[in-house]
């Protein structure tokens, strides 16, 4: 058989532990067989960060921006206990913060669904997916407990010295008070995110904030929203036959609950996190979640939401063999050869990303599953099978 072709390579970002293990074995077993693979390799494994004193992480962040297109496996984010373990020089910066601030992007999450795994929410029966904008808001803010009467001001100084003052509230006595801000950059950035990839992936965007109460600030990110619909993108919304919705955020909550899915939900940084975590556990589990960051001018970079999976790691290492599930590393293989093969024009290549996705879920579905999902599915269970069977069951469909 002819191998399927590429043109540009993707920007192949390795990462640590028993996902990088898993990384190894998607290629070999689903890919390697099947696609005359082109990729321009970046090991973001934490001893190569460590060595290139985090070069790689910036390295391949650039990378991506001029191919466009890149694929990431879970990479460790070091705290103390991993500053001995790998014996690092310094506590490095979580790599996804470091490649998200230099794409400037917004990072999409949604499920993978499948026959069998119902999310608890009945009305759904297609995924939605939620972005989050990831900068300011309440964690970027200073905060200050009051300890007796006291006037709070909000205090404005401009470059040229004048100044603006507005009071916060006049305490009689004790309590607390924050500040806490955002940037027009960063907020335009996330609307071009949301928007580019509600037309990329042909779903209506909705968003909301709480602009009745807050009338300067989330009524600022109505605005810029609304802004940037109107004059960059509202035409081609028309013609890909999907709308952009402005609601209430306590409104959006009550139709989501509603809604059958298949949404673009777009979300400020604090209902973003909440949110989030509703979502994944209304949905199951974790090792079914994806995620793609996607930058305001349409650079793609595509991976699980789960992390390197720790657990299963050191069972690995004792030489025993995990049932760690690879669905989720594996859809950022075919998002992000899909996207190459959307950008580059080639037939064959998309084809082969949708037959990979389809066979895997198709394999579940018949039964053949990993243990993660054992008591969450609701079909005849045929065989609980490790990771590299699970794969060789796909490849055997495909
Ligand atoms: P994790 O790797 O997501 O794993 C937490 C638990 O969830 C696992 O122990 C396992 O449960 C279950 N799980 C997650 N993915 C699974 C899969 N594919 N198949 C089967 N079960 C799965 O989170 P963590 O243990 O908190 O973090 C481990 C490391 O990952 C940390 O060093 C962290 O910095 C890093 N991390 C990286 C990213 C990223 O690169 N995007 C994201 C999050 C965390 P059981 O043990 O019960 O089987
Ligand atoms: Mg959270």
């Amino acid at each position: 058989m002819d191998k399927i072709k590429m043109t540009t390579p993707l920007v192949e970002m390795d990462g640590d532990e028993m996902t990088r293990i898993i990384w190894k074995q998607i290629k070999d077993i689903v890919i390697l067989p099947f696609v005359d693979l082109k990729t321009e390799y970046f090991d973001l494994g934490l001893v190569n960060r460590n060595a290139t004193d985090d070069q790689v992480t910036i390295d391949s962040a650039n990378r991506t921006k001029e191919l466009g297109v890149a694929v990431k496996c879970a990479t460790i984010t070091p705290n103390a206990q991993r500053m001995e373990e790998y014996d690092l020089k310094q506590m490095w910066k979580s790599p996804n913060g470091t490649i998200r601030a230099i794409l400037d992007g917004t990072v999409f999450r949604s499920p993978i669904m499948v026959k069998g795994i119902d999310p608890l929410v009945s009305t759904w029966k297609k995924p939605i997916t939620i972005a989050r904008h990831a900068y300011g808001d309440v964690y970027r803010d200073s905060e200050m407990k009051i300890d007796g009467a006291a006037k709070v001001e909000l205090l404005v100084t401009y470059p040229d010295g004048s100044t603006k003052t507005q009071e916060i509230f006049n305490f009689k006595d004790s309590g607390v008070v924050l500040g806490m801000h955002n940037t027009d950059k960063s907020i335009s950035a996330f609307a071009r995110s949301c928007f580019t990839y509600a037309l990329d992936t042909k779903q209506s965007l909705w968003f909301a904030t709480k602009d009745t109460i807050s009338k300067t600030y989330d009524h600022r990110f109505k605005d810029i929203f609304a802004e940037i619909f109107e004059a960059e993108f509202k035409d081609k919304f028309e013609k890909a036959g999907i709308e952009y919705f402005y609601t209430l955020i306590d409104d959006a909550v009550a139709r989501i609950m509603k809604c059958e899915g298949g949404i673009l939900w777009a979300c400020k940084n604090y209902d973003g996190d909440v949110m989030s975590d509703m979502l994944a556990s209304a949905n199951g589990s974790l090792a079914m979640m994806t995620s793609v960051l996607v930058s305001p001018d349409g650079k793609y970079e595509y991976e699980a939401a789960h992390g390197t999976v720790t657990r299963h790691y050191y069972k690995y290492l004792k030489g025993e063999t995990t049932s760690t599930n690879p669905m989720a590393t594996l859809f950022a293989w075919t998002g992000a050869l899909r996207k190459r093969a959307q950008l580059d024009g080639l037939k064959d290549l998309e084809e082969f990303a949708n037959k990979l996705e389809k066979a895997s879920i198709d394999t579940i579905e018949e039964g053949t599953i990993t243990g993660d999902l054992k008591n969450l599915i609701d079909i005849p269970v045929k065989n609980v099978v490790n990771t590299e069977d699970f794969l060789k069951a796909v490849a055997a469909k495909l």
